[in-house]
């Protein structure tokens, strides 16, 4: 890398490579390229919407110096909060789930966040859900800002900023598909949006796992009641404002089984080491990939590392109790 004065952490969030998978081309006989999110600072695509919806709430004067941010996060939106908040000066406290892996949890203390595990299994409209405790805690407090990823818009602008632009520029806007896993939806919507603009033909589809309620909202309009599912960081309960859905092509369901043997498909193909949503993802591209009559370009994400998972996607035991072998 050349020197550069000017270079912080902050800067370098984003600009990760997008390279072309090329066993799973063959496997395909599509062109299938992955953008490597695990490459920011963070190790996850969230660190993009961290910094920009803290500088967001910064210029709009919603952050003051001193202020402490709160969120709910399934990990890597904490962990891209962490470090913009120790960059920047702000306390962080998140909201987690109590099955989010160990790994996640433990690096969010080592940065001194202030980590609350709520009950995973405590129905969504329940106060003390992960869904509802983070706001709670954020209610008619004027030192403290809920930044809200799942419902904060802000948060697909982030990837219509800077996501799609990279897609569509490292892609030469060369590109058919783009394939990517709805959590809050900023990633798929956001990006996606970008490189419809830049050429309405490019194709948008989203991926959910199933006990996630996006899927049959997308395909039927209707709102099935929701069950446990392992994949962290996909899917949700309920509707959340960032997953417009209304946007995309086609949406592609994905078991927890099928995430997670993609996701050993992904380091046996490519010897890349990724979270079980990449896996999913690299599901929906196979799906997708299967049913395409003309020679594509596909593209997707590699949302996080492999690192963040060692006790679950990556150990065994959890694999065994979770009936996954
Ligand atoms: N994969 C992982 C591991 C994530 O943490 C997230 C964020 N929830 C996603 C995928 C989905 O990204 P988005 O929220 O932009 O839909």
């Amino acid at each position: 890398m050349i020197f550069n004065s000017n270079l912080n952490l902050l800067k370098a969030i984003g600009n990760t490579p997008c390279v072309k998978l090329e066993n799973i081309s063959k496997l395909t006989n599509h062109e299938v390229w992955a953008k490597l999110e695990f490459m920011n600072p963070g190790g996850s695509i969230k660190d993009r919407i961290a910094m920009y919806m803290v500088e967001k709430a910064e210029k709009e004067g919603k952050l003051k110096p001193g202020d402490t941010i709160i969120e709910n996060s399934s990990g890597n939106t904490a962990m891209g909060l962490a470090i913009v908040c120790r960059q920047k000066g702000y306390k962080l406290k998140i909201v987690i789930r109590n099955t989010t892996s160990k790994e996640k949890i433990k690096m969010l203390e080592i940065m001194g966040v202030d980590v609350i595990k709520v009950e995973a299994s405590l129905p969504p409209d329940h106060p003390d859900s992960y869904n509802n405790f983070a706001s709670k805690l954020a209610a008619n407090d004027p030192n403290v800002f809920y930044i809200d990823q799942h419902n904060n818009l802000d948060n697909n602008e982030a990837h219509y900023m800077s996501t799609g632009p990279e897609i569509w520029q490292q892609m030469n806007g060369r590109i058919d598909y783009f394939v990517a896993g709805v959590g809050t939806g900023g990633t798929c919507t956001g990006a996606g949006r970008y490189l419809k603009e830049k050429n309405p033909e490019i194709q948008v589809i989203g991926v959910d796992p199933v006990g996630s309620i996006f899927y049959d909202y997308f395909k039927t309009g209707k709102i099935v009641e929701s069950s446990r599912y392992l994949i962290e960081g996909l899917g949700d309960e309920f509707l959340i404002k960032t997953a417009q859905l209304e946007m995309l092509d086609d949406m592609i369901q994905v078991t927890d089984k099928q995430a997670i043997e993609n996701t050993f498909l992904l380091v046996a193909q490519e010897g890349i080491l990724s979270g079980g949503s990449s896996g999913a993802n690299i599901y929906g591209v196979l799906n997708l990939a299967k049913r395409l009559k003309e020679p594509s370009v596909i593209c997707t994400v590699i949302c996080d590392s492999g690192y963040k998972y060692l006790s679950t996607v990556y150990n065994d035991d959890w694999l065994t109790a979770n009936s996954m072998i």
